[in-house]
């Protein structure tokens, strides 16, 4: 029998790292991971990443014109000392990687490369292996995390349920596992369990990316705020394939440009992600295709391009696409959620022992739009944070010093979104959205949503976005064009019984 201090849900960048930093602070740990094989980021957004990590390290650059451009692309939704902090811890978490071996990128000197992405007012993106940043990333802490003694995973295990005393202080987990029902106790739960984009019908997500932890914290009394924010890359691969292969604003970065099929430019490439996600939506709904097209400009990409960007290469190379040669067809799709499980900046859920951390919580940096970029780095800022905190005596429960397993025959699996729900979902609470159609929408998913964990956030997210009657960020109402006062909205489990009426966001 194994015992642990800490028992994490979810083995992508964020998982990972507050294991790691968890163990490191001397406490024992267990990971849950759905994937056959934790090493490997299978089934985690993080080892997908292409960009990079945004981080101050150039010349000319500060931790505060990181923090200028976090702040002014979330539409008076982020947290000033939010971004402040996260964006200082930056340059720290590079050197940390570099501790763990990550191999970053490098130029002739042997500088790190810095890329640039939308909306960011300096090259800071640092990356790795062109495109493969994520993967590199994952690679590096994963090693460090997977090899520590204090440190066990448990694979093909997915947690159905969190464990609360009769106090109501989180206990530990139920799950499924290879050999069926299990119930593991830990003295914290943290959930690292990623974004929602599987929700909707297109998505850069792994397709298990569908709000399993959101669902998780919501039943066990949690609040989550903001869960109408979704942030819609505007160049994912249109070529057919689920989940869609992303195409990285880093290439637009590098001078790719963004062209209608009757060659015309479309938008600023380097806008904020929902101003050219808009545009490039815009475009097809009136009858057009777009692409981003290399054939036309920097000779020096084309020659390059297979080497800068890899991944992407491949992607197209895959799909029967020679991108020097023929333009690169994109359409937007989900791809990261800003809302999420409400923290304070230790991680911690309105919940007590239930913490929260990466894609899952809402910290505050990312407010109405994401800084590409700057979810890898809040992972592993607020990962260390979390185990700081965890690592302090009355932060983890210590009667409890056992993962015990029994059988529990209590809770089935969960079942993904279908298709169709994802096409409701999508139709409804995609780049556009109307109240007509969010409550249409809301009325369908709502039969199911009191024993279907994809419906339940589904049908809160469309309640979330009826709460927000205005257009801010990311978050686009036909009906209520103009920007009102800055605030989140919050949703719980009460909510189901609301009637579905459309209040100013609270
Ligand atoms: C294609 C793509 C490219 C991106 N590029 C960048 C980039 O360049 N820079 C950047 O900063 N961000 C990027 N992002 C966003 C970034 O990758 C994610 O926000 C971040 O990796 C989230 O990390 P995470 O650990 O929270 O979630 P994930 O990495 O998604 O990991 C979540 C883990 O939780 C597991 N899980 C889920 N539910 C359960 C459950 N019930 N029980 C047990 N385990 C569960 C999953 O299987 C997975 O292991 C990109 C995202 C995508 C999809």
């Amino acid at each position: 029998m194994a015992s642990a201090d800490v028992l994490v849900v979810g083995a992508g960048l964020a998982g990972l790292a507050t294991a790691l930093g968890c163990a490191r602070r001397g406490l024992t740990v267990t990971v849950l991971s759905p994937a056959p094989d934790a090493a490997g980021g299978q089934g985690t957004a993080s080892a997908l990443a292409q960009g990079g990590l945004a981080a101050a390290v150039g010349c000319g650059d500060s931790p505060a014109l990181h923090c200028a451009d976090t702040v002014a692309a979330g539409a008076g939704l982020t947290h000033p000392e939010i971004a402040e902090w996260i964006t200082s811890a930056a340059p720290g978490v590079v050197a940390d990687l570099l501790d763990l071996g990550a191999r970053f990128d490098r130029d002739a000197g042997g500088a790190l490369r810095l890329g640039l992405e939308g909306a960011h007012g300096r090259h800071r993106i640092v990356h790795a292996r062109g495109d493969g940043s994520g993967a590199e990333i994952m690679r590096a802490v994963a090693a460090a995390t997977l090899s520590h003694p204090r440190v066990t995973v448990w694979t093909r295990t997915r947690a159905t349920r969190v464990r609360l005393d009769p106090a109501g202080t989180a206990v530990g987990i139920d799950a499924i596992g290879p050999a069926g029902a299990l119930t593991i106790e830990a003295g914290a739960v943290v959930l690292a369990t990623g974004g929602i984009g599987g929700l909707f019908a297109h998505t850069t997500n792994p397709l298990t990316s569908w709000g399993s932890g959101l669902a998780l914290g919501l039943r066990a009394g949690a609040r989550v705020r903001d869960l109408e924010l979704v942030q819609f890359h505007p160049s994912a691969l249109d070529v057919g394939i689920d989940p869609m292969p992303l195409v990285s604003e880093a290439v637009r970065g590098a001078g790719a440009p963004l062209v209608r099929d009757d060659g015309t430019l479309l938008a600023d490439p380097l806008g904020a992600r929902d101003v050219v996600a808009r545009a490039v939506w815009d475009a097809s709904r009136a009858g057009h295709r777009v692409y981003l097209d290399l054939t036309g400009g920097s000779a020096e990409l084309r020659a390059t391009f297979a080497t800068r960007f890899p991944t992407v290469n491949a992607s197209c190379l895959a799909a029967g696409i020679d991108p020097t040669a023929q333009p690169i067809p994109v359409r937007p799709a989900a791809h990261y959620h800003m809302g999420g499980l409400v923290v304070d900046v230790d991680g911690r859920t309105d919940v007590p022992g239930l913490w929260a951390v990466g894609e899952v919580a809402s910290t505050g940096l990312h407010g109405a739009n994401r800084l590409a970029s700057n979810s890898l780095l809040e992972a592993l800022v607020c990962a260390g944070r979390v185990a700081d905190a965890l690592a302090l005596p009355h932060d983890h429960v210590d009667h409890v010093d056992q993962v015990r397993v029994a059988g529990m025959p209590d809770r089935p699996a969960p079942t993904p979104p279908t298709a169709h729900d994802r096409l409701l979902l999508e139709n409804a609470a995609g780049l556009y959205r109307d109240g007509a159609g969010l409550r249409h929408a809301a009325e369908r998913m709502r039969v199911r949503a009191e024993d279907d964990d994809a419906r339940l956030v589904a049908t809160l997210l469309l309640r979330a976005a009826l709460q927000r009657t205005e257009s801010r960020g990311a978050h686009r109402r036909l009906d209520h064009p103009a920007v009102t006062v800055p605030r989140h909205t919050y949703v719980d489990l009460t909510d189901l019984d609301q009637p579905l009426t459309e209040r100013s966001a609270s």
